[in-house]
């Protein structure tokens, strides 16, 4: 795909088109549909009739996904990976429409999402006005946390540690842009720890999981349909659900983002801290 690099730091690109996916919910096992649309002002969520700015919509991170939350209460679950290829590419001005209560798990990471974003949008000039943070600031402990550093450009620190030395502890570095992005971020896949799915099904969640979808790791070895894609896709998926998290501002940012063993429960936390420092969705 072919990928316009802007000199400055922050690349838009505006949809030319609507375009609408369909696939099983990665928790709920229904089928859903995400309908995405240009609209000045994005995004937006539209879900049940109600439409709110994304900058304005409860979060939840506690359920193995980030979910917005209506005023009423009902949400759509497990938006981060679509919210990731939206803002991953600068595609900022768009209205989502979900049928069913979640975002449709897709390829299990970004890259379906993003050849649909590529396919039918463009480069333009024009996108929220980007937040540039003052300050550092922190959310989590000393073992799990993320911190956000002042920077004049968007950069995302991962590191993940697990027991299983099938991943170990594995870091990425990355300044966002639309070609780094596609490059390095949007394929890698989703996973779960073989030892947790049953727990995780008992639950009710997971239900729309599998090996088209998920990366699987057990005491076996890890199961992923053609073999990783790459031997720290783990960490990349964690950049990739970051990213998505972090479009809950509703504009881009100016600021170095480092996620040392965190998850959509912290990522969310900082995206709360975010939103109040920069008063808001723009013009609403
Ligand atoms: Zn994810």
């Amino acid at each position: 795909m072919a990928v316009e690099r802007s000199s400055g730091p922050f690349s838009f690109r505006c949809l030319t088109e609507g375009f609408s996916l369909r696939g099983v919910g990665l928790h709920s096992g229904r089928d859903c549909v995400l309908t995405v649309e240009p609209c000045d002002g994005g995004p937006l969520l539209r879900h049940e009739g109600a439409e709110m700015p994304l900058s304005r919509l409860g979060l939840v991170g506690t359920g193995r996904g980030s979910d917005y939350v209506f005023p009423d209460g009902h949400r759509v679950r497990t938006c981060e990976h679509v919210l990731s290829a939206l803002v991953g590419l600068g595609a900022w001005g768009v209205r989502m429409t979900v049928e069913g209560p979640e975002m449709p798990a897709l390829d299990g990471c970004a890259q379906r999402m993003a050849e649909c974003v590529m396919e039918h949008s463009e480069p333009c000039g024009a996108g929220p006005e980007p937040f540039a943070l003052a300050a550092p600031l922190r959310v989590g402990d000393e073992s799990r946390f993320v911190a956000a550093f002042p920077s004049s450009r968007f950069c995302v620190t991962c590191v993940v540690r697990y027991e299983s030395p099938l991943i170990g502890t594995q870091m990425l570095d990355l300044v966002l842009e639309p070609g780094a992005y596609l490059e390095q971020v949007a394929r890698a896949r989703t996973f779960a720890m073989e030892a947790e799915l049953e727990a995780l099904r008992a639950r009710g969640m997971a239900l729309g999981g599998s090996l088209d979808n998920a990366v699987l790791v057990g005491s076996g070895g890890i199961r992923a349909s053609g073999g990783l894609r790459w031997p720290d896709e783990f960490v990349r998926h964690k950049a990739l659900d970051l990213i998505g998290d972090l479009a809950a501002v509703g504009r881009p940012l100016c600021a170095h983002v480092v996620a040392v063993r965190a998850g959509h429960e912290l990522h969310l936390r900082l995206a709360e801290r975010l939103r109040a420092l920069s008063g808001g969705h723009r013009g609403s």
